[in-house]
């Protein structure tokens, strides 16, 4: 029997890596249904090779191409975001991967969670949004969150055959990004043609900005403390450029198992994939041999202060890091259009988290809310 997997975001990065591993292993692994938000060509493309059963595409005024362009052929189309929820509860769904960017995943995982059907994880703002919710909805309806991110990937491959208990602390690498040496003066002039060329790993534009400004270490932060039930002490960002080892878990003996390989997305969404069986895997050989040293440095959140905000933001709880990430997603995309200069990325994501209404609540309508209140205020930032 093949896994039937939906994947939510299908023509991204990760989308488009993880149709690589199943046409890899197309004896195992089915696109079942595949989703996009507005790349219409690139579906329909994807469509026709896979032969899903059915798409959707988010974008409501693309439907009737996308739909055009599949009429012979038995693949069921939809549209909006309603539809991107439903297709996860597809009785035939075995596996859901959500690998589409920002606030917009949440509510397609909670609606894979509630049909049980568990869940790759590469989305990691909604552990960042909900994570106490959506960890408490999993427990709830007996559903496993498998990493697809590749530190957390290494994280729980490390820590297979010991138990969580014993984590003293976990060493999450960073490659400390483009910019990781950089002067305040440097980094207040710097594009985003700069920060769009991170130095290992090519990924999408939001979290390739992410990277530059290490926003995205520290979501991977507190995703590390939702997925393993570990508290922000005990998650120590150690920067290290080669990024070779993808990270670590100390235990409490001082043991360190580490998970070591070339950069590469796809070894993580197959492990997601296959858990708990390794498949083969061509072309992506570490040679220690032409290595020629691995370096490790502590994080700057002082240069880095997305990084300082996070530990901040899930110290506080409640709906703080919801606030955080909604301000993020309206600065990232403000400095990517060339709106505002790199270091008001940082600026504005403190103040709207001063600003936005605090609620220790861990309700889902509150996230909504939230989200809504810090884009405002976000957006007055980038505008005046
Ligand atoms: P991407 O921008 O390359 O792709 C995003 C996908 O989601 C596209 O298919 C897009 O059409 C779809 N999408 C975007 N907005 C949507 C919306 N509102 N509704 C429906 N679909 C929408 O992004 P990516 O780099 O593949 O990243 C995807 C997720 O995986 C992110 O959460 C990211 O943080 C995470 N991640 C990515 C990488 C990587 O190497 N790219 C590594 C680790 C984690
Ligand atoms: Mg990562």
């Amino acid at each position: 029997m093949k896994k039937k997997i939906a994947i939510l975001g299908s023509t991204g990065s990760i989308g488009t890596q993880a149709l690589d591993v199943i046409r890899a292993h197309a004896d195992k692994f089915e696109a079942y249904i595949l989703t996009a938000g507005s790349n219409a060509d690139l579906l329909i493309k994807q469509a026709r090779e896979f032969m899903p059963d059915a798409v959707v595409i988010a974008a409501e005024d693309k439907y009737q191409y996308v739909s055009d362009a599949l009429t012979d052929l038995p693949i069921k189309v939809y549209t909006g975001e309603q539809a991107l929820c439903d297709v996860c509860q597809c009785a035939e769904v075995d596996m859901v991967l959500t690998a589409m960017v920002g606030f917009a995943g949440l509510r397609p995982t909670v609606s894979a969670l509630r049909a049980r059907k568990p869940i790759a994880l590469a989305n990691k703002e909604t552990l960042v949004v909900a994570g106490e919710y959506i960890m408490a909805e999993a427990m709830k309806h007996k559903v496993p969150i498998l990493p697809v991110d590749s530190e957390h990937s290494a994280i729980f491959q490390s820590l297979v055959g010991d138990d969580v208990n014993t984590i003293e602390k976990i060493l999450l690498t960073a490659s400390g990004g483009p910019f990781r040496n950089f002067t305040p003066e440097q980094l207040s002039a710097v594009t985003p043609a700069d920060a769009l060329k991170h130095p290992n790993w090519s990924m999408g534009d939001k979290i390739t900005i992410d990277s530059a400004t290490m926003m995205n270490k520290g979501f991977e932060m507190i995703e590390a403390c939702h997925l393993f039930g570990v508290s922000p002490e005990q998650v120590e960002v150690v920067v290290h450029p080669e990024s070779i080892v993808h990270s670590a878990v100390q235990f409490e003996d001082g043991a360190v198992k580490a998970q070591l390989g070339v950069p590469d997305m796809k070894l993580p969404i197959q492990y997601a994939f296959s858990f708990p069986q390794r498949l083969a895997m061509q072309d992506n050989r570490l040679d220690l041999f032409k290595l020629q040293a691995l370096h490790f440095y502590p994080a700057d959140m002082h240069r880095f202060p997305c990084l300082d905000f996070s530990y901040k933001a899930i110290v506080q709880g409640g709906n703080m890091p919801c606030i955080m990430n909604a301000a993020n997603e309206v600065v990232n995309l403000a400095f990517r259009r060339g709106e505002i200069a790199f270091p008001r990325i940082a600026e504005i994501i403190s103040e709207t988290m001063q600003r936005a209404t605090f609620s220790n609540s861990a309700e889902l309508e509150i996230y909504f809310d939230s989200d809504r209140e810090a884009r405002r205020i976000a957006t007055e930032l980038v505008n005046k």
